[in-house]
């Protein structure tokens, strides 16, 4: 059996408690060497197989996995954050299934809720906004043509935008290009939950020079929206005029 396991932002202790038995079983662990905190392994049996699959191949991820199922073996296949966001697991899935090797996911949480909390943020503010786009530039990686960041940007939403932290220039401008302006809010949150976790609040106009002072490269998260201003209206859910299957207004 082939467990994918996310294993939360950073933070050791935000993995869960499903995925960190996993880990505490494990026979072999494939973990994603760049963004997986290491302290995580420290779980591991003595005896596991420990992989880093930083410099590994689908191909050859594929074959340790397959290896440890002919051995009978555990494998937990360790992603960060959640497993189902530019993790690549439908690729190791779809090569998986042919040769009949079961799998199966446990969740981890994303690094964007990560950065909410580093924020003391809520996305999803009453008339701010009540969605939040995940997104991200352009890079090898293609992002299709409806997709664009403007056109995202367009929507005027909370926006979430993972793996952008070198194309600040670009994104600035597909973020203005969108209607969004230089005085909308945005924040640079590096290494959400982990000890050297850093926090930097700007606007959409000084995204740039914001990272460029700080020496932040990656890792980092880009996060945008009137959500992090300070006008919003309070949630109808705890309105004391506001009746609801759970409460009546009081008088
Ligand atoms: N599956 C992961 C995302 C992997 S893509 C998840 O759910 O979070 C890698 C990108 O995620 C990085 O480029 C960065 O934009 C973001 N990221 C991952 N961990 C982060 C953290 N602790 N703080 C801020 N951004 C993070």
């Amino acid at each position: 059996m082939i467990n994918f396991v996310g294993a939360g932002p950073g933070a050791p202790d935000l993995i869960t408690v499903r995925g960190q038995k996993l880990l505490q079983e494990a026979d072999v662990i494939i973990y994603a060497g760049s963004l997986v905190n290491p302290e995580l392994l420290k779980l591991a049996r003595p005896e596991c197989d420990i992989y880093n699959s930083a410099g590994m191949t689908l191909e050859e991820v594929i074959a340790v996995m397959e290896k440890a199922e002919a051995d009978g073996k555990m494998t937990v296949r360790l992603h960060t954050g959640d497993p189902s966001l530019y993790g690549a697991i439908r690729e190791q899935m779809d090569l998986l299934e042919p040769k009949n090797i079961s799998f199966q996911v446990t969740p981890g949480v994303s690094s964007f809720c990560g950065v909410a909390a580093a924020l003391n943020a809520e996305y999803t503010l009453p008339n701010v906004s009540q969605s939040v786009i995940i997104t991200r530039m352009e890079g090898r990686t293609p992002v299709p043509e409806k997709e664009e960041m403007s056109l995202m940007a367009s929507h005027g939403a909370t926006m979430a935008i993972f793996l952008s932290t070198g194309l600040l220039e670009p994104l600035k401008e597909k973020l203005l290009a969108g209607g969004y302006t230089e005085e909308t809010p945005a924040a640079i949150v590096y290494k959400a939950t982990w000890p050297e976790e850093r926090v930097f609040r700007c606007t959409v106009g000084t995204l740039p020079e914001t990272a460029r002072e700080n020496n932040i490269t990656k890792t980092a998260m880009i996060v945008v929206g009137g959500f992090l201003g300070n006008s919003y209206e309070r949630s109808k859910l705890y309105d004391p005029g506001f009746t609801h299957e759970f409460r009546e207004a009081s008088k």
